[in-house]
């Protein structure tokens, strides 16, 4: 998806689409860089933790694929500035109206979700609406509160970032539900995966967006961030 917002930022002939996709396709290079070398730390580690004792040792390969994504979150740019750049740059500097622009997508996606029948789409309409509501509330108290205290709101700047590619992800695999449940009768193995797979991500992955917008919003500062001096390292 970021891809083709690149594409028409850079290649369509209107100025004012080209600008439009510009700051979208700008908007989510630091989600892809950050949330997805994160998750890959997740998806390798939970590669080894099938396997048991035998994904540890070598011979299973298991453990190569999880060293080797490990540096990906730190040479593509760490994570931490990364989602500096999402705060600062991506949501402050246009007072969240991209961030803004794509939650209204997300909402008129849920809305096809509420028309399109079956419980897997029932789940993610859910669990999308309240993925949105949380990345909004998250924007909401960035651009609120980043001037007056800029300690407090980069101290949530990870969980931002999270919030934000588990939601946006969300998003992208509530349009595959839709595709796949209209194209199930075509080739019910791959479109049902797709449907299986969509229904767990909305109940296990994107579930877990409130917690995130819970440790931005309820910390109401840095003071737990900070709290340890360095001699108590
Ligand atoms: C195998 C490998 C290949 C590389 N290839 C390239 C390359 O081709 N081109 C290139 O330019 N670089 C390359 N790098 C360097 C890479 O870009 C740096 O490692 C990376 O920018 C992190 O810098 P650092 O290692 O000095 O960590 P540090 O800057 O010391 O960071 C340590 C930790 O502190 C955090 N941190 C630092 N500053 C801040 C801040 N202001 N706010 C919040 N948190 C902060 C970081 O997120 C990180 O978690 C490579 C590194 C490796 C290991």
């Amino acid at each position: 998806v970021a891809a083709a917002y690149s594409d028409h930022a850079h290649y369509h002939a209107d100025p004012e689409v080209r600008a439009r996709n510009l700051a979208i396709y700008e908007f989510l290079v630091p989600i892809v860089k950050g949330w997805s070398t994160e998750m890959v730390n997740e998806v390798t580690s939970l590669g080894v933790q099938v396997h048991g004792g035998m994904g540890f040792i070598e011979e299973t390969g298991a453990a190569q694929y999880y060293r080797d994504a490990r540096i990906l979150a730190i040479y593509e740019g760490t994570t931490a500035i990364q989602a500096n750049d999402l705060v600062g740059r991506k949501t402050v500097r246009d007072g969240g109206a991209v961030a803004k622009a794509l939650l209204g997508e997300i909402y008129r996606t849920a809305e096809e979700l509420g028309r399109a029948g079956g419980a897997a789409a029932a789940s993610m309409r859910e669990q999308l609406e309240k993925g949105a509501r949380a990345l909004a509330n998250v924007v909401d108290y960035v651009v609120a509160n980043v001037k007056r205290d800029a300690n407090a709101v980069f101290a949530g700047s990870v969980p931002y970032l999270k919030l934000a590619g588990i939601v946006l992800c969300g998003w992208q695999m509530a349009r595959a539900l839709l595709v796949a449940q209209r194209e199930l009768a075509n080739d019910a193995g791959f479109y049902g995966a797709k449907i299986a797979i969509a229904q767990f991500y909305a109940e296990h992955i994107l579930a877990q967006a409130g917690g995130l917008e819970t440790s931005i919003l309820a910390a109401k500062g840095d003071a737990g961030v900070l709290a340890l001096s360095e001699a108590q390292f």
